[in-house]
């Protein structure tokens, strides 16, 4: 680990302030940076801890939403009574994350900007890996790939974005709060993340020196019928090969609207909004979970080792919308 400077940021301003110079990064949990600092991953000049910041509440919104803050820390958020009753899906697939300790340190803020898990990335004495020295290749393209990209990928980088929470929080529509030198603005979560294509360097659409202050929830029908589903080499402590995040707001027997979200495979949580659309108005049925299912998969794309996740993630579609269709 190369050294670094250390400070506590005092107010939200603060942070931003000092975060406008290069080699600085805000400090949450720690549970990703410190490993990637340790590996030389990162080397930065500068963290600025901002986990003291009273950023930690879950609360209710005004327009009948939650917000929450960027260092609740993910258990918390999981078993926190208002996440339980209104949105189960995000409860599920932040239990379903990492271990208990990590989710005791981890926070939201620090989960939206988790890296990818590529062993590549990790690996600072393997010179071919375009998202940690740009310019210099793509080592799992032509090497080992089974965990990699099926949809959205580019010739730079077929890396996937590791989160759960992330998952579920597409699938729920939420909104990402952050505070910059011009003040705060929000992004949508789908709108978050990036796909790789010709600069995979960046994950997400944050601006230089910006900090994550929220997550906002819309208000959502979607409690008495979502399910996170996550499928992986082994029952816990691993990231996903293909995880979804269903939920369905059914009344009188009709969808009236829908939520599909797939992780593990791609750069970013995977949704088509087409997809969605495709289940609103009709019967929850096996056959119209299968047509979300083909759509949301639509232009699926998988390296050499890694044509298997396209069958699962179908089976998954369709699996976590039959569980949660069938919820009371
Ligand atoms: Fe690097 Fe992305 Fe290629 Fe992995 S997939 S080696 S992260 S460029």
């Amino acid at each position: 680990m190369t050294p670094f400077a250390y400070r506590r940021a005092q107010s939200v301003d603060d942070a931003v302030r000092l975060g406008q110079a290069p080699g600085v990064h805000f400090l949450g949990g720690g549970t990703n940076l410190i490993d990637l600092a340790k590996g030389g991953v990162v080397q930065p000049v500068l963290l600025v801890d901002v986990s003291r910041l009273p950023l930690a509440d879950v609360a209710p919104a005004p327009d009948g939403g939650v917000r929450i803050g960027a260092m609740a820390r993910n258990s918390d958020v999981a078993n926190h009574a208002l996440i339980r009753a209104r949105y189960p899906l995000l409860s599920q697939a932040l239990l379903a994350g990492a271990s208990a300790q990590l989710r005791n340190m981890a926070t939201v803020g620090g989960n939206l900007l988790q890296r990818t898990r590529c062993p590549y990335f990790y690996d600072t004495g393997f010179e071919h890996c375009n998202k940690r020295a740009p310019g210099s290749g793509c080592g799992a393209i032509a090497g080992i790939n089974r965990n990699h990209a099926i949809l959205g990928a580019s010739s730079a980088c077929i890396a996937t974005h590791p989160s759960d929470m992330c998952v579920a929080l597409a699938a729920l529509r939420a909104r990402v709060r952050v505070h910059g030198t011009h003040g705060e603005r929000t992004i949508a979560l789908a709108d978050f993340h990036r796909l790789p294509g010709d600069a995979p360097q960046r994950d997400t659409t944050l601006a230089e020196g910006e900090l994550i202050v929220g997550v906002d929830l819309p208000p959502s029908g979607f409690a008495d019928h979502a399910h996170y589903l996550k499928l992986r080499d082994r029952a816990s402590y691993a990231f996903a090969l293909v995880s979804v995040a269903a939920a369905l707001d059914v009344r009188d027997g009709v969808v009236q609207d829908a939520a599909i979200a797939l992780g593990g495979v791609a750069h970013k949580p995977w949704r088509v909004p087409q997809a969605e659309a495709r289940l609103v108005g009709r019967a929850a049925t096996d056959a119209a979970f299968r047509e979300a299912a083909e759509l949301t998969l639509q232009g699926a794309a998988p390296a050499s080792q890694n044509g298997f996740k396209v069958e699962l993630a179908r089976r998954a579609i369709v699996r976590a919308l039959q569980t949660a269709g069938a919820q009371a």
